[in-house]
């Protein structure tokens, strides 16, 4: 049975991406334009993710999948968390999050964090599948390396030695990401069902 969802995400590459994490029989539409952002204000990754989803959901008819990503500093009590795209403001840059979270670590030795994507499948009839991918870290004292985005220069992995993600090849970064982690995970449970 083939399965195509439409993505909450309308870049064309990231949802390339994602579709190459996919099972055979799964496939994935960028979201429409005619389907506007949606405001993200649940308290949760799971529940912005499923706000994406559901507006997708509603607009087309068809089952969606949509994604949310935070930052969990644990000195900050988990902040930015929810809020980490938008920590240094609601138009914040990623040079303008980056500065804020330097800032409030500053002096600071406790520096461990964890990026979290959470990712949400949602069919017209309220089912629903969700999933999450956990990437342990600590903050850099100072921006390292040039790839990737958001706070990658200041991401050290756990598992990349002593490295950030923007020190990293994509393919490297992707194998212990936070997202390459949910995806795989999501790929195990649509083969269960592409496989019914
Ligand atoms: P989103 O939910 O995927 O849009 O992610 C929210 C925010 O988290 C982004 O605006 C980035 O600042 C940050 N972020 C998400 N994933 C990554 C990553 O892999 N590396 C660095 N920053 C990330």
């Amino acid at each position: 049975m083939a399965l195509q969802l439409v993505c909450a995400s309308a870049n064309p590459g990231k949802v390339a991406e994602i579709e190459q994490l996919m099972p055979q029989g799964v496939s994935l539409l960028p979201r429409p334009t005619s389907v506007a952002d949606v405001v993200e204000d649940a308290s949760t990754l799971v529940g912005n993710a499923r706000l994406k989803a559901r507006a997708i959901v509603n607009a087309t008819g068809c089952p969606a999948l949509a994604d949310d990503t935070g930052l969990f500093v644990d000195a900050l009590d988990g902040l930015p968390g929810v809020r980490t795209a938008r920590y240094a403001g609601e138009k914040a840059t990623d040079a303008d999050n980056k500065a804020k979270l330097l800032a409030a670590l500053e002096n600071s030795t406790a520096r461990t964090c964890r990026f979290i994507t959470a990712v949400v499948v949602l069919w017209p009839n309220g089912d629903e599948v969700v999933v999450e991918g956990v990437c342990e870290g600590s903050i850099a004292l100072r921006e390292k390396g040039n790839s990737g985005f958001g706070f990658d220069a200041l991401f050290i992995p756990a598992a990349g030695n002593g490295r950030t993600f923007a020190e990293m090849q994509a393919e490297e970064k992707n194998a212990m990401s936070h997202r390459g982690k949910a995806f795989v995970e999501l790929a195990k449970v649509l083969t269960n069902r592409v496989g019914q």
